[in-house]
Parts: structure tokens; C-alpha cells; sequence
């Protein structure tokens, strides 16, 4: 019997992490997040839950070794550099960059991700969202990118395959922007039914031809609407996830296709996350004992991003 209760990740290093003044992927979001779950109450009706360390392994399930190695190395620069009198900051691409604490961030970004799937296969919890930075779904195999250093959903789903033994799981992407680096390393693989929708010609500029069967990528362009997106959930979305089955649901839940958000020019407003969310829920009540571990991607307009987030795990709560 499964616990009818959502669980909450999260963890203070995860807020060490920073790019850089002015940089839009903040630890500001993360406090516009509790702040907006504490004044609502909602944070009160959710299940905190404790933070490990994801391990090299699990990180290895969608990682290549020698790239994991490069951003420890990279770490360990910044600090001598740091105690050189140097910047405290390495870059790796235009808009990418890691400070002393960017690889402690990520292991307990991808450590949260880890933890809600054991809590919800063990039954703990019904369901779990991780408010956890840095994001993952733009970082492949090989590389960091726009804002991300490692995958968390990727691993997580991988994690629930090779750890738990499911045979089927899907991926949920709802940022604004193609998760173009969780379908570098899920691409082909037959276990897992990707699906995603974005908004065409924005970064990462690439995702309308999707490269593997297993993938369902919905491009929409500039200002569609939250109702054009809900019903292309209900024709691209739902069927292809209703006939795969899965036995759990991970969600890539980015919040900057809301309206307010200058990052994409898409028209989501916090009753539309809401929707898309309480639509995957009900799916994952009927085909996967209610199992969905959500995970923070994009949102960077603050005020939005703390009601949209509320909306997605008030949804998840049925609260
Ligand atoms: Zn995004």
C-alpha cells in the first residue's frame, strides 16, 4: 500500500552554487521557491526528506567517467586558484560556469533525485518534487551545458531501471527549453518513453527531429498559448504514455514557458502546470502505483517560478 504523501528535496549546498552576479539561474530561485511554499502553507501538507551525496556510480549510470573526472579536476583548480588570490569562478561555456561549491550542488541535486526514487519504491511516499539546483536536463554524456552539469533526471530514471529492476519509465520535459541532454543519453534506450514540449529555435536550437524512437519532442512556436499546450499534451503526450505503461513517471519541471518568464516567449501560467500535472498524476495512478519523482529544471522570472512551482506541487499533493 502506498502512502498518499509527497516528499520535498532539498539541500543548503545546493544554494552554494553561482555563476556570477546577475546570472539568471540563482540561488534566489531556490528561496523564491521555500518562500512561496512557507507564506501558502503548502510547504506544511509536504514531507521533508534528508539529502545524500549521489555516489560516483550513480552518476556514472549517465555519465562518462572522464567527463565526471574533468569537473572534479575543474573543482579542484578553482580552489587553488581561489587560494592563489585568482577568480573564483571557471568557465565552460558563454553562459556555464562552476564556482568551488558547483560540483557539492550537483551531488546533492542528483543525490535528492536518488533518494526520492528509493522513498517512493519503498513505498514512503506517494510522490516527490526535489527543489534542487544545478539543473540537468541540458547536460549529455560527455558535457555541461546551459546551465547544467549533470543530468538528475536521467540518472534517476536509469537508477530506477538498474537499481530497482523497473522495466519501464518515462521522462516528462516541460521546460521551455529541449532537454537535449537527457536525450543524448536516453536516446535509444527502449526502456525508457521520453516526452517533451519547448518552444522552436531557442537555445539549445536543435530537438525537432528527435534522435531515437523513444522520444516524443513537441516544438511549438513563439506565444502558443497554455491551452494550445494542453491540448497537445492530450494528443502528442497522453497516448503515446498511456500505451508505453510506465512504472514510474519523471518529470523535468521547468517553469520558464510561463508568461512572465523572459527566457522563452511561451504562454504558461501557474493553472496550466497545474493541469499538466494533475493530467501525469492520474496517468501515473493508473498505470504506475502513483510513482512520480519531479525534479527543478529552468524558471527564472522569481515570482512566477515560486507560484508555478506551488501550482505543480499542489497538484502532485492533491492538495
Ligand atoms: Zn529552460
Amino acid at each position: 500500500m502506498t502512502a498518499h504523501k509527497t516528499g520535498y528535496f532539498t539541500h543548503p549546498d545546493c544554494r552554494r552554487h553561482e555563476m556570477g552576479p546577475g546570472h539568471p539561474e540563482c540561488p534566489e530561485r531556490l528561496d523564491a521557491i521555500e518562500d512561496r511554499l512557507l507564506v501558502t502553507g503548502v510547504g506544511d501538507a509536504l514531507e521533508r526528506c534528508e539529502v545524500p551525496r549521489a555516489s560516483l556510480t550513480d552518476i556514472e549510470l549517465a555519465h562518462d567517467r572522464l567527463y565526471i573526472a574533468s569537473l572534479r579536476g575543474l573543482e579542484l583548480e578553482i580552489s587553488e586558484q581561489l587560494a592563489a588570490g585568482g577568480p573564483p569562478y571557471a568557465h565552460i561555456d558563454s553562459d556555464t560556469t562552476m564556482n568551488a561549491h558547483t560540483w557539492d550542488a550537483a551531488q546533492r541535486a542528483a543525490g535528492a533525485v536518488i533518494a526520492a526514487v528509493d522513498a517512493v519504491m519503498a513505498g514512503e511516499l506517494e510522490n516527490a518534487f526535489c527543489a534542487v539546483r544545478p539543473p540537468g536536463h541540458h547536460a549529455g554524456r560527455h558535457q555541461a551545458h546551459g546551465f547544467c552539469f549533470i543530468n538528475n533526471v536521467a540518472i534517476a530514471a536509469r537508477y530506477a531501471l538498474e537499481r530497482h529492476g523497473l522495466k519501464r519509465v518515462a521522462v516528462v520535459d516541460f521546460d521551455v527549453h529541449h532537454g537535449n541532454g537527457t536525450e543524448d543519453i536516453l536516446a535509444g534506450d527502449e526502456r525508457v518513453l521520453m516526452v517533451g514540449i519547448f518552444q522552436q529555435g531557442l537555445f539549445p536550437f536543435n530537438g525537432e527531429v528527435p534522435r531515437g524512437p523513444n522520444m516524443a519532442n513537441v516544438p511549438v512556436p513563439a506565444y502558443t498559448k497554455g491551452m494550445e499546450i494542453r491540448e497537445l499534451v492530450e494528443q502528442e503526450w497522453i497516448p503515446r504514455l498511456e500505451a508505453f505503461r510506465p512504472e514510474m513517471i519523471f518529470i523535468s519541471a521547468g517553469f520558464d514557458a510561463h508568461r512572465e518568464d523572459d527566457m522563452g516567449q511561451l504562454g504558461m501560467v501557474e493553472q496550466d502546470y497545474a493541469w499538466i500535472t494533475g493530467r501525469i498524476r492520474d496517468m501515473a495512478r493508473r498505470h504506475s502505483q502513483g510513482r512520480i519523482v519531479s525534479c527543478l529544471e529552468g524558471g527564472y522570472n522569481l515570482s512566477a517560478l515560486g507560484r508555478s512551482v506551488e501550482a505543480h506541487v499542489r497538484a502532485l499533493a492533491d492538495l
